[in-house]
């Protein structure tokens, strides 16, 4: 843990339980599962389209696939890739991995197939466990590997369907109507399947040989935004320590029922969501994809107590017509983060559902979220809150990286936590360029206030230099949501001969409003400063967005160049 050199003004807004820094046991991730495991086997772990499975039955799966991927031949040290949406098994193949004494490699299943084959070479990765309709993409990836004479990677390929776990048949589930492809069902024969594995006893399984803070327990790729994924290294004592401090954090118990919809390929949902409650012995309800109606019934269904999401999920809740047909008052806790969230959007929130709605932040390379708004204390509105239990964040100034700031002032942010990542694999530049003297340097911009809360103004990339002047394209998305008729905003600066960027903002709408281009303009020029104010204004259907649900400013950057071109 951090020794603070000085006081650290934040302490004194730590609610009461929540001790400044905390015991870590000297544990790996499955030891603190199968802890769970012995307290609470009759507990339930997982929800699933209202199929429950129980801690102990979750464990004996656990162990069967463990065993059958050791008989495969993986060791520790070995990459294992889980290319699954939210479902009981992914759960079940992550903690299979960890307990072979291997390293998960959480994949987005909707990634193409060369971001497939970058992350298989570029990991090293030996097995995969995949969903089913992916086969023929994953299949073909194995393919180009022989053909390239990698023999060594995805030596073994084991397929899952939804169906596995549903409690009625695949086809009444609307969301994966889709039949599976020609081209997958041909892949898919002879292929090894994991529902022969779930039932199948082994051996009982020796404790694998780990280093807890030296081997990669989790190899995370991220950064897709800017040039190719890298893989960022989780230590189990780095995963550990977060899944401690978010729990810690609400209070998470046996009680709790979290609402895991956020992906638990991504770092927040695998953290947040998944290892929080399994550490905690809670249940965890599992929804393979974000649609607000399915969200608003599985809150009124299965009673949740805590949520966590990203601005998007809120924003697309918050404007459901059947919204007030739903009782959502089984929630206590929210989570939001990822992205910035807009004032108004917490204010509606909070007044709609009378839960509490908790801004945290933070990125891959320290698991997930590092910081938060105090679930008891002070919530401050537009605030990341406050750092975890033993976590540092400093405002360094942005000409040498080397000086602290004092209150109020905008530089990046820099931090130390028991949840860092270890570096980028394979990466030693740019793990240089981030951990510098044992600080993580997250690129962000922000300023703590007197009272060691913290404030994201943008991300050091986004920011728009404009005739001199800088504008955070986060200020101007603020202005926006405040007008009644906008539904979600992105804010970037577009090459502009004179002024060497211009404000530019993309909009959608909400249903019935039919504010122009013009009339936008005319609002955002009440409340900004004028070379603020956006100088075009682009009315689209929906805006692009990261499998977590992240507005792609890259991608609208893209769009207007196509424009202009
Ligand atoms: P990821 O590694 O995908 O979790 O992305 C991390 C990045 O998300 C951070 O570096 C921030 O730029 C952004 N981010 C996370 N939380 C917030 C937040 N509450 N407000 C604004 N940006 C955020």
């Amino acid at each position: 843990s951090i020794a603070p050199e000085k006081k650290l003004p934040w302490l004194d807004h730590y609610d009461p339980g929540v001790p400044p820094t905390l015991e870590y046991p000297d544990a790996t991730v499955c030891e603190l599962f199968q802890n769970t495991v012995k307290n609470n086997g009759e507990g339930v772990a997982l929800v699933f389209f209202g199929k429950k499975t129980t801690y102990g039955q979750l464990a004996r799966h656990t162990e069967n696939v463990a065993t059958a991927l050791i008989k495969s031949g993986i060791k520790p040290g070995h990459r294992v890739a889980l290319i699954l949406p939210n479902c009981p098994q992914y759960v079940i193949s992550y903690y299979a991995v960890l307990r072979a004494g291997a390293t998960v490699v959480p994949v987005n299943p909707l990634s193409t197939e060369s971001e497939l084959l970058h992350i298989v070479r570029d990991g090293n990765v030996k097995a995969a466990i995949c969903l089913d309709l992916l086969a023929g993409r994953v299949e073909s990836v194995r393919d180009r590997c022989r053909e390239a004479g990698e023999n060594n990677l995805l030596e073994n390929t084991y397929y899952t369907s939804i169906g596995d776990f549903l409690p009625f048949p695949l086809n009444m589930l609307y969301p994966l109507r889709r039949k599976i492809d020609p081209e997958a069902r041909k892949r898919l024969a002879g292929t090894k399947k994991l529902a022969a594995l779930l039932n199948t006893p082994g051996e009982p399984l020796p404790v694998p040989r780990v280093d807890k803070g030296k081997d990669p327990a989790v190899l995370i790729y991220t950064g897709g935004t800017t040039g190719k994924p890298k893989g960022v290294m989780l230590t189990h004592r780095a995963l550990v320590a977060n899944a401690l401090q978010c729990g810690k954090w609400v209070g998470v118990s046996p009680e709790d029922r979290l609402l895991t919809v956020l992906p638990i390929f991504h770092g927040f949902g695998m953290s947040v969501c998944m290892n929080a409650s399994v550490i905690a012995g809670a249940a965890s309800i599992l929804v393979p994809r974000f649609d607000p109606e399915e969200i608003l019934k599985n809150i009124h269904r299965h009673r949740p107590t805590i949520f966590a999401g990203v601005p998007t999920m809120y924003i697309a809740m918050i404007n459901h017509p059947r919204l007030k047909n739903y009782n959502l008052s089984s929630l206590r806790g929210c989570f939001v983060g990822a992205a910035p969230l807009a004032p108004e959007i917490k204010q509606h929130f909070e007044k709609l559902t009378g839960s509490k709605l908790m801004e945290g932040y933070g990125l891959t390379e320290a698991v997930t979220a590092i910081c938060c708004n105090p679930y008891k204390g002070i919530n401050k509105t537009g605030s990341i809150g406050i750092p975890f239990p033993d976590t540092v964040i400093r405002i360094r100034d942005l000409e040498t990286g080397e000086r602290d700031l004092p209150p109020g002032e905008v530089g990046e942010l820099a931090i130390q936590c028991p949840d860092m990542m270890l570096g980028y694999y394979n990466r030693p530049e740019e793990t240089a360029a981030v951990i510098k003297k044992e600080w993580l340097f997250t690129g962000d911009l922000g300023y703590m206030d007197e009272e060691g809360y913290f404030y994201i103004v943008d991300r050091k990339k986004d920011l728009i230099i404009t005739g001199g002047f800088n504008v955070y394209p986060r200020e101007v998305e603020d202005v926006l949501y405040q007008h009644p008729g906008i539904r979600e905003t992105s804010v970037i600066g577009i090459p502009d001969g004179y002024r060497g960027e211009m404000v530019k903002a993309f909009v959608t709408l909400k249903d019935g409003c039919e504010a122009g281009e013009e009339e936008i303009i005319a609002f955002c020029k009440q409340h900004l400063l004028p070379y603020k104010v956006p100088r075009r204004v682009e009315i689209c259907g929906e805006l692009p967005k990261t499998a977590i649900g992240k507005i792609l400013k890259r991608a609208l950057r893209e769009q207007h160049s196509g424009q202009s071109d």
